[in-house]
């Protein structure tokens, strides 16, 4: 991967690329499904038990629990933690909507802190408000992009002020700080298999980790319904179960490809780090301590960040933006009373000045080249 002249590439570079996902998964996906139909089982039987067994052991955790996705598998770990109507959670601002409404549906009220350089929750700031309101219990911390919160600080946190954590691992599959696995300072951990997520499904699904086995028992009992036997409805829970097709495709033909997608991600990771080099683009580097997997790969832009989307456009390269909008920012929040302790210029500042570059494991390297390439032919408009 050298240097070139960018031309508008004959064909796009897109953000992410689901049919060559199928061109390689294809034969193991279309046997899983064959082997459902023949089973005549579809919702919650054998193939999402061998999934949750197979994810569990994969992550490193007790017991996985499936769910229809990741938003579900946050709110199911806050109620089957505990979490009591009106309960603050502490929270980042930057992160997808989803991370935030899960707090709102369990019940929860969110408070929202600052982000670091990195764009992940500030610990320190979470300390600090920690200390200042004693009714904060509860902390629901995002590893965004692909990276890992220092867990040691996390953990201290947690055993300092008495803390419930459920970490949001959607976009961190993998990820490690300090050798340690991201999920695993929490009393429980959710990740997402949305189709874009490091471990995409070809639909909608999630899943709960944990180490407890009455927070597992709980989430399952949640996800259906809340029935603690049949027709035997405990609590008001959810209808938020994982397919059994959903489960064999991800058991047969998404998981055991789960390390070779992040080894390529962290190559192409690498290469942009290396060689994008322009003074108005900055890659947000990955926190130290962290074994990021690279669920995105965000530059900042100092000035002209529409400039820039538009070039990239004409040049064909697709890239997105996250987050335009903070959390609290959305019109949704406004009858939902979030509180937010300090300011959130950090995260303000990344929403209006993000971009991110392609990133998924089927670009290839000239791809990923011409991606560099494109972004070093830009010159402001108000250049
Ligand atoms: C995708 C995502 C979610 C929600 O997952 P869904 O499966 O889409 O419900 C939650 N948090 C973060 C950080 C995400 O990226």
């Amino acid at each position: 991967m050298g240097h070139r002249m960018p031309k508008p590439s004959p064909e796009p570079i897109p953000a992410n690329d689901f049919r060559a996902l199928w061109r390689e998964i294809r034969a193991a996906a279309l046997e899983a499904v064959d082997r459902v139909g023949k089973s005549g089982w579809f919702i919650l039987g054998r193939e999402v038990e061998a999934f949750e067994q197979a994810l569990a052991a994969h992550w490193g955790m007790r017991q996985a629990v499936g769910t229809a996705n990741g938003m579900d598998a946050l709110e199911i770990a806050l109620r089957a933690g505990g979490l009591q109507a009106g309960d603050k959670v502490l929270t980042t601002p930057l992160s997808a909507f989803a991370s935030t409404l899960a707090i709102l549906r369990a019940g929860g009220r969110p408070v929202f802190v600052d982000v670091d350089e990195s764009g992940l929750i500030d610990l320190s700031l979470a300390r600090q408000a920690f200390t200042a309101d004693s009714s904060l219990k509860w902390f629901l911390p995002v590893h965004l992009y692909g990276h890992c919160l220092n867990l040691d600080a996390l953990a201290s946190l947690r055993d300092a002020f008495g803390l419930r954590v459920v970490e949001d691992c959607a976009q961190s599959i993998g990820a490690t700080w300090g050798g340690r696995i991201c999920g695993s300072v929490g009393f429980a951990a959710a990740t997402s298999f949305y189709p874009t997520k490091n471990l995409g499904a070809m639909g909608d699904g999630g899943a709960l980790l944990t180490n407890e086995s009455k927070i597992a028992e709980t989430a399952r009992m949640l996800r259906d319904y809340g029935q603690s036997a049949k027709y035997q409805h405990a609590e008001p829970g959810l209808n938020s179960r994982l397919d059994e097709v959903q489960a064999a495709l991800l058991h047969d033909a998404l998981l055991p490809r789960l390390a070779d997608f992040t080894r390529r991600r962290r190559l192409i990771a690498a290469f942009y780090h290396r060689e994008l080099r322009h003074e108005l683009i900055d890659p947000i580097h990955q926190p130290e301590g962290s074994g990021s997997v690279f669920h995105l790969y965000p530059v900042l832009v100092e000035q002209d960040r529409d400039d820039l989307l538009k070039h990239l456009q004409r040049l064909q390269v697709h890239a997105a933006i996250h987050y335009p909008v903070l959390i609290p920012d959305q019109p949704a929040m406004r009858a939902a009373g979030g509180e937010i302790f300090g300011s959130l210029h950090r995260a303000s500042r990344i929403a209006r000045r993000e971009i991110s570059l392609p990133m998924h494991p089927f670009l290839t390297d000239s791809q990923v080249e011409n991606v560099v390439a494109a972004c070093h032919f830009w010159r402001p408009d108000s250049a």
